[in-house]
């Protein structure tokens, strides 16, 4: 018998006493003033109990962890017509990176970068009546919370700082790839990055990826080999330009954020998230990677 509280409880005490934490990110003043020292682990096992570590309960940014969610709503809705505009390769590029666009005709490499979270964004403007308001709800259902909410000033700086995005967006906008007005397509993909949730919401949005689209409370619409697909993608682009890192090391799929938020899973055992603001060089979580390492080594617990 695997004891998970003794193992999270372990690896909670050894990383938080680590004197190099990352860097947070600057770029907004948002995430720039979050305390470097927070950490949090939150274990929800599909069959069993769950165990918590640390501040787990304390809401985050969850960023581009956001783009797994936005992707799940419109690959429900749309299927496989989401991919006639993007593609489902790793990049082996930063988040914002704009030369690969532009070689490639305006059909971002993925999802989970930037551009293609940008396309995703239009597909569901086009498609829902209060784009806003109702993929919000989405994401309260799949997580089956209703408090979850925008944080509106983080979505204004996200607008104010965002010019790669903006030039992403009319890229694509020029490659004939972007339907409705940038403007309007942006907004939704700074309020969609601004969503705050914390270790266990993040783990119980994401529960129904580990359970075959069966979500905490309810259904998620998605099939099973829909959600196959969207873990596979997880796995290959889920941490910027370190997801073979993050697969060598961890052996999971998942999503990382630049708010430190990292969500993974193993199909049909459990989600886990972690959460620590400070960053590698790549923008995920820097305790964030080593306690998600260190939780697949003890446990043996990995897709692999
Ligand atoms: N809002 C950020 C941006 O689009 C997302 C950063 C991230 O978490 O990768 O620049």
């Amino acid at each position: 018998m695997i004891d998970y509280q003794e193992i999270l409880d372990a690896i909670y005490v050894k990383l938080q006493k680590r004197v190099d934490k990352g860097k947070v990110a600057s770029y907004i003043p948002e995430l720039a003033n979050v305390p470097k020292e927070k950490f949090g682990i939150y274990l929800n096992r599909i069959k069993g109990e769950n165990f918590c570590v640390g501040d787990w309960d304390k809401p985050f940014s969850i960023q581009s962890i956001s783009k797994v969610l936005s992707f799940a709503m419109a690959f429900a809705r749309l299927k496989n017509q989401v991919f006639r505009r993007l593609d489902v390769e790793p990049s082996g590029n930063p988040f914002n990176h704009l030369s690969l666009l532009e070689m490639e005709n305006g059909i971002p490499r993925n999802p989970f970068i930037n551009s293609g979270a940008i396309v995703i964004a239009d597909m569901l403007v086009t498609l829902l009546e209060e784009p806003k308001e109702e993929f919000l709800q989405f994401v309260r259902d799949v997580t089956g919370d209703q408090t979850i909410q925008y944080n509106i000033k983080v979505a204004a700086n996200e607008a104010e700082t965002g010019f790669r995005n903006y030039a992403a967006a009319n890229l694509l906008k020029s490659f004939d790839n972007l339907e409705n007005d940038v403007e309007r397509v942006l907004d939704f993909y700074f309020h969609q990055c601004s969503i705050e949730m914390n270790c266990k919401q993040l783990s119980d949005a994401f529960y129904l990826f580990a359970n075959r689209g069966k979500c905490m409370r309810g259904n998620s619409q998605l099939t099973l080999n829909q959600v196959k697909r969207i873990n596979a993608i997880m796995l290959t682009c889920g941490f910027y330009d370190e997801a073979g890192e993050f697969a060598f090391e961890v052996g999971l799929p998942g999503k990382s954020g630049v708010g430190g938020g990292i969500v993974a899973l193993l199909p049909n055992e459990f989600t886990i998230t972690c959460w620590s603001p400070g960053l590698n060089e790549k923008g995920n979580s820097y305790l964030g990677m080593l306690a998600l390492e260190e939780f697949t080594t003890q446990t043996n617990l990995s897709i692999f």
